[in-house]
């Protein structure tokens, strides 16, 4: 199963959490990490101040089960948490599933494709880097997405 993983940080050097998580995704057992997109910059939007978000793309290709797979994202996040719960800071790593395969998951642990993938720019954009050919079961495309979708302030990081 080709396994397309959301990647975003805000809190405690982001780029440092995304790129560790990264390492870990390639470490998972059955899972081998085929391509990972650029980092991008994202201004948080929203009321109140929140420093910027760190986000990236990964391609999974994996033996795990889906919900296997959620367990073993869930197991990385919550590593991650852990150094934020002894720091009181908010969330350091979402890692959301974003496609797998041509899949529709319609349960209550787990939604595939992702509820919100069309609607946000630092979602597409990185996947465009690992996957511009890319299209949802509904049929349409990543590049049909990506223009009806600004990329704002959206920066891919060097
Ligand atoms: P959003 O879904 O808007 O990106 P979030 O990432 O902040 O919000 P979380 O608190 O990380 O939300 O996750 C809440 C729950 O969403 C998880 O416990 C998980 O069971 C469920 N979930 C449903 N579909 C997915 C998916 N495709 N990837 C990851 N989690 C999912
Ligand atoms: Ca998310
Ligand atoms: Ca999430």
């Amino acid at each position: 199963m080709l396994a397309y993983i959301g990647l975003g940080s805000n809190l405690e050097n982001p780029r440092a959490q995304v790129e560790l998580a990264f390492t870990e995704l390639a470490a998972l057992p059955d899972c081998e990490l085929v391509a990972r997109s650029a980092l991008y910059g994202s201004t948080a939007v929203g009321p109140g101040e929140q420093p910027d978000y760190v986000n990236a793309a990964a391609l999974l290709q994996t033996e795990l089960t889906p919900l296997a797979l959620l367990d073993a994202l869930q197991a990385i996040e919550q590593s991650h948490r852990r150094v934020r719960i002894e720091h009181w800071g908010p969330r350091t790593l979402d890692l959301d599933i974003l496609l797998l395969d041509q899949q529709t998951i319609e349960s209550e642990r787990l939604k595939v494709p992702h509820p919100y993938l069309t609607q946000r720019n630092f979602v597409l954009y990185p996947l465009a880097d690992i996957a511009p050919e890319l299209h949802l079961p509904d049929g349409r495309n990543l590049q049909e997405l990506i223009a009806l979708c600004p990329r704002d302030g959206l920066a891919r990081l060097e």
